[in-house]
C-alpha cells in the first residue's frame, strides 16, 4: 500500500534542471497507478489515480480522486497548500472552524498550508476532484483521525454547510 503522507515520488524521479534540455515525458494512461482509498485515511469508497509526481522544479503532484456519496478524507493538512478542481458531480470541504462548503463540478478550491480539512461527495451525488498538492519537505499530506458522520454533516461545533463565496 502506498504510505500517502509521503510525498509519492521523491526518490530518484525527475532530475530535470532548469537549464536542461530535455524530452518531455508523458505519464500514459496506461501505465498509470489506480487504487482504493485506505479506509484509515478515508470513508467510503474512494479511488485514487497519481497522475504525476513532482520533480525539482515542478514541486507539486498531481493526483485524480473520485468519492462515491457520503465518501470522504480523514481530517489531513497539507504543508505547502492544495489546489482542488472539481471535475464532477457535487462534493463538500471543511475546515475546523469554518463553515463547510458545497462545492461542484468546475469550482477551483485552493486550500492554504497547514489548514486542517476534509473534502468529499455530498452525501446523495459522487464527485470527482483533480488535485494539485505542493511538496515542503518531501512531505505532501500529513493526515489525522476520521471525519466524523456529525462533522461530515456539519452538525458538530460551528460547522454548517454554506455556499462558496461568489466573488
Ligand atoms: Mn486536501
Amino acid at each position: 500500500m502506498h504510505n500517502l503522507t509521503k510525498c509519492f515520488l521523491c526518490s530518484d524521479f525527475g532530475k530535470t534542471t532548469k537549464n536542461s534540455v530535455e524530452k518531455q515525458t508523458v505519464f500514459g494512461a496506461d501505465t498509470r497507478k489506480i487504487f482504493k482509498g485506505p479506509q484509515e485515511l478515508f470513508t467510503g469508497e474512494v479511488q485514487l489515480s497519481l497522475l504525476f509526481p513532482p520533480n525539482e522544479t515542478a514541486q507539486y503532484s498531481g493526483a485524480h480522486c473520485t468519492f462515491q456519496p457520503r465518501a470522504r478524507t480523514a481530517w489531513h493538512i497539507h504543508p505547502a497548500g492544495q489546489y482542488m478542481i472539481v471535475t464532477s458531480g457535487v462534493g463538500r470541504t471543511g475546515t475546523r472552524y469554518g463553515k463547510i462548503l458545497e462545492i461542484k463540478a468546475g469550482d477551483v478550491i485552493w486550500c492554504p498550508p497547514d489548514t486542517e480539512h476534509w473534502h468529499g461527495a455530498s452525501p446523495d451525488a459522487p464527485m470527482a476532484l483533480l488535485l494539485i498538492t505542493g511538496v515542503f519537505e518531501c512531505k505532501n499530506v500529513i493526515y489525522k483521525e476520521k471525519v466524523t458522520n456529525e462533522q461530515y454533516l456539519g452538525r458538530s461545533g460551528t460547522a454548517s454547510v454554506g455556499q462558496l463565496p461568489s466573488e
